[in-house]
């Protein structure tokens, strides 16, 4: 049922000449739903269904306002709230766009849980309520993804206005395949769970796209030159839509050394090429176990041994590293003690 607090809150929003304010929320019920339980429920606005209720999520540009597209500014001009990350932010794109007197309201990642009763007792009650990020698209490395699923799995109606999003538009200029990709965002910032995401991502068949704090770059192209080998092909694009906007494009290891020696500025989205598809019969155990062996035995620790030698042979690290537990458990000579750390 709807939190009766959030209705009453709603009380607060409305426009005078609303005249369904009597309508039976009671009715909605979407307590424990999922978004399955919704299939089948489907809806658009901008298609003439105006007296339903919308969440309409709405693209809005990555730098360059030109890229405010007219139907994002439809959409914002009428609809009767707008949730955003940063009211004041959000404002200035508002006037920029000649839109004025709609009321916004923050959804940013601190407080997009405690907004969704709101939200949808809103679109319940017929409202259009828009969803925006400070840049791009919502719910792409920024809230909206959780409403939106709350939304789905009430019932309701969701629409999109898509727009400019960072990863997208790197990933076409990249120069890299596009036919496959997948999206990364933003890899955690240390420990293990970077580690294995680290892995993950180099791994990877398909291209792959990253987000990442300029301030980070050079820190995170260097762990990707170690983990992918120097030599993998990457394309890393910053200011996009801006007035720098650059895409550089290059090796792994020439892209770290770059962002290594001179600060970078501005928003930046990283492309890597994904790992070569070799067959796994392609290469026998033995070669693999052998060059470990060698390195192992001339006092390389296991990690840096499993790298070398998946990059050198073009092959899974995971697949290599299971070769080294084995190698260790079975024997214990080459240089690496049973149960131990090397
Ligand atoms: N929702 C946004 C989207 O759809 O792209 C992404 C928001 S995320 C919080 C911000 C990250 O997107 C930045 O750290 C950067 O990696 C990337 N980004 C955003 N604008 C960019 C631009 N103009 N050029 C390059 N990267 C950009």
């Amino acid at each position: 049922m709807i939190d009766p607090e959030v209705l009453e809150e709603l009380e607060g929003w409305d426009d005078a000449d609303d005249d369904d304010d009597d309508d039976d929320e009671a009715g909605i019920d979407y307590d424990g739903r999922t978004v399955s339980d919704a299939v089948g429920s489907v809806g658009s606005v901008g298609q003439g269904s105006a007296e339903r209720g919308a969440l309409v999520l709405v693209g809005t540009p990555i730098g360059n306002l030109g890229d405010l597209s007219p139907r994002a500014v439809d959409v914002l001009s009428t609809a009767d709230v707008i949730y955003c990350e940063d009211t004041r932010h959000s404002r200035k794109l508002l006037t920029h766009a000649g839109i004025s007197g709609v009321r916004l309201r923050s959804l940013h990642q601190h407080n997009e849980v405690d907004r969704i009763d709101e939200v949808i007792a809103s679109v319940a009650r017929g409202r259009t309520v828009a969803v925006v990020s400070d840049a791009g698209m919502p719910g792409i490395s920024d809230p909206g993804s959780r409403v939106v699923a709350a939304v789905a799995a009430a019932g309701l109606t969701i629409s999109v206005i898509p727009g400019p999003s960072a990863g997208l538009a790197a990933l076409v200029a990249s120069g890299l395949p596009t036919e496959r990709f997948c999206f990364e965002g933003f890899l955690p910032r240390s420990g293990k769970e970077r580690r294995s995401r680290l892995t993950t991502v180099a791994e990877e068949s398909r291209t792959t796209v990253l987000y990442e704090a300029p301030g980070r770059l050079a820190a995170t192209l260097a762990d990707l030159a170690r983990e992918c080998g120097d030599d993998r092909e990457i394309a890393v694009a910053r200011e996009l839509t801006k007035l720098h906007e650059e895409i550089w494009r290059g090796t792994v290891a020439g892209a770290a050394s770059r962002a290594s020696s001179m600060p970078v500025r501005g928003e930046v989205v990283i492309v890597l090429a994904g790992a070569p598809e070799v067959e796994m019969d392609d290469v026998a155990d033995g070669p693999l176990i052998e060059a470990l062996e060698v390195r192992l035995a001339a006092g390389e620790r296991t990690r840096g041994a499993v790298d070398e030698v998946a990059a050198e042979f073009g092959i899974a690290r995971r697949r290599v590293y299971d070769l080294a537990l084995a190698a260790r458990n079975d024997d214990p000579t080459p240089g690496v003690p049973p149960g131990g750390t090397r």
